[in-house]
């Protein structure tokens, strides 16, 4: 029997690679939406982390008929009241490269001594069964939020990760220290927000049937 399968429903190749790792599932069941040549993206507008995930699975459901797990994630950072929160891969606008939003961030926050640049990552998973029936009738949906608390440092430091890795100092971290940018994938795991949400949502994946080898 082939084995289920499970769409990851981003196109980022950072966040595929990191799930990939986090939910560590047997070969030929996770696929992406370019492995099962699914074309567009949907438009998040949503006001929350928790909407945008929804909106993200919703339309990998639709388009693949398959149980689809979407990402939303960010950095809300507490001088800037919360922002760029669900703004964060466009804080420096729509074609914003990780370099052009890490330069606007380090300058928002130019002067601020360590004790005001705390943030904190953010990371939603969105899982959407299309092959069950919620109330209603509608797309049965489940949710898992991970955080990761830390400051941003004022200098980028290292090239590990992606979008605002080299700025984020981990928490537990002394300042001016090391940035998510200098730290392994292994070391990443063991703290991020993508990480926690992974663990929360892994059992819910292998009641489901995820986890078990392909026959
Ligand atoms: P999304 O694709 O709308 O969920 O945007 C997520 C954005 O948040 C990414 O483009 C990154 O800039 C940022 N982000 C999310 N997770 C991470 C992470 O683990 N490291 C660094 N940046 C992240």
């Amino acid at each position: 029997m082939a084995a289920r399968r499970l769409v990851l429903a981003t196109r980022s190749a950072h966040k595929l690679r990191e799930l990939t790792e986090l939910l560590a599932l047997p070969a030929g069941v996770l696929v992406s939406l370019d492995d099962l040549g699914v074309a567009g993206d949907p438009v998040e507008d949503g006001a929350t982390f928790e909407a945008n995930a929804r909106i993200k699975a919703r339309f990998a459901a639709a388009a693949t008929g398959l149980p689809s797990l979407a990402d939303d994630s960010g950095i809300e950072v507490d001088a800037l009241d919360g922002r760029p929160g669900v703004l964060t891969r466009r804080f420096a606008g729509p074609a914003a490269t990780d370099l052009d939003n890490n330069r606007k961030l380090l300058g928002a926050l130019a002067g601020l001594p360590a004790a005001r640049r705390g943030a904190r990552y953010v990371c939603v998973l969105a899982l959407a069964l299309p092959e069950a029936r919620g109330p209603r009738g509608g797309l049965p949906m489940i949710l898992r939020r991970g955080t990761c608390r830390g400051r941003i440092a004022t200098a980028s430091r290292g090239k590990c990760g992606f979008g605002y890795d080299p700025i984020f100092e981990p928490l537990r971290e002394p300042v001016g220290s090391r940035t998510l940018g200098l730290y392994t994938a292994a070391e990443k795991h063991a703290i991020s927000h993508r990480a926690r949400a992974a663990r929360r949502m892994a059992p819910i994946l292998r009641d489901l049937g995820f986890s078990t080898d392909p026959e």
